[in-house]
């Protein structure tokens, strides 16, 4: 399924994305909104609540999921989703965390949102009597609790990027992040495809435009067939010189400092590239990534692994080697 208009809205099969927090009480490395080099950063929510009213005008999305860096560090996150309620964007509210922050979350969270999904890290998690009081919330107030442990991360951009465009165009084509998973980005009143064209700019050009790759959202009346145009462009975002998209080496979950994050990521594009992925994608756009744990059980053997072997990140040329939204 894909975009279409519908009493004039641009109706999307998926959903969209507001970032509240960009920064994060964790440091993935690799993490691909790059919240480890963020530092204390909020959304406003009168800002956030003018972008959600404006862009409902437009767009009528299945959910709006609302995350970070880590969502919970917002100290106004209630107001923020009822706001996202209010609009009438989507009819369904997930929060992404990695849950760490969720036993101090009360009452008025959980009686705001629909679902929450925890991302679930190495050595990163709740312990058995945190995560029963989690669920007995979640369960009180009819909250989807949608829980997954990633083992694995796979380069999310290259600070040396390429100047190879073709590659750039197998890498943007088989964007799961912008195509699948359709994580489209509310941000400062613009609309983008994907959250990396909205952090990685910040990062590698601060001092350029941020909004090269996003469209202004307003109310003319044309911009519902020009957000539509915007979404089935089939040319490369400028942001994907630099990102992997899905198709990064995957490595071990590893936790860096800020000082170091970016050292990772100190190679070109050609270097990163998982060429194996690269050539499945092409032939099946979904395909499994590979970060993610099947098992509960198979996570503790992960787990067992992990401790037994102490896993380093490999170097790009090692055989392998990034974050979800
Ligand atoms: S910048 Fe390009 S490759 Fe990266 S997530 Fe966005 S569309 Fe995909």
């Amino acid at each position: 399924m894909t975009y279409h208009i519908a009493n004039g809205k641009v109706v999307s099969p998926e959903g969209c994305e507001l970032n509240v927090a960009h920064h994060c009480n964790l440091g993935c490395a690799s993490c691909s909104h790059l919240s480890p080099v963020f530092r204390r950063s909020f959304i406003d929510p009168d800002t956030a609540a003018r972008d959600l009213h404006l862009l409902a005008r437009s767009f009528a999305a299945k959910f709006v999921k609302v995350l970070g860096g880590e969502p919970l560090l917002h100290p106004r996150l209630v107001p923020i989703l009822h706001q996202v309620r209010a609009s009438g964007l989507a009819p369904h509210i997930t929060v992404c965390t990695n849950g760490i922050l969720l036993p101090r979350m009360r009452e008025d969270f959980y009686a705001a949102v629909d679902e929450i999904e925890i991302s679930v890290y190495p050595d990163r998690e709740l312990d058995d009597e945190k995560m029963a009081r989690v669920r007995a919330y979640a369960d009180e107030h009819g909250v989807l609790l949608n829980i997954s442990h990633y083992s694995h991360f796979r380069y999310s951009y290259a600070e040396h990027g390429t100047d190879d465009a073709a590659l750039v165009r197998r890498i943007f084509a088989t964007c799961q992040i912008a195509h699948v998973w359709r994580c489209h980005t509310l941000y400062e009143g613009h609309f983008f495809k994907c959250p990396q064209s909205v952090f990685l700019p910040q990062v590698l050009d601060g001092a350029k435009p941020l909004w090269t790759d996003g469209l202004r959202v307003t109310d003319e009346p044309d911009f519902p067939e020009r957000l539509l145009a915007y979404l089935q462009d089939t040319e490369p975002l400028a942001a994907c010189r630099n990102c992997m998209g899905s198709v990064g080496r995957r490595m071990p979950h590893q936790q860096r400092t800020r000082r170091d994050f970016r050292d990772l990521q100190k190679h070109s594009t050609e270097e990163l590239t998982d060429h194996r992925f690269l050539t499945l994608l092409e032939e099946r756009p979904d395909a499994d990534d590979g970060c993610a744990v099947e098992s509960a059980d198979a996570w503790q053997e992960r787990l067992r692994d992990r401790a037994a072997a102490a896993v380093p990140v490999p170097a790009p040329h090692a055989p392998r080697a990034r974050k979800r939204s």
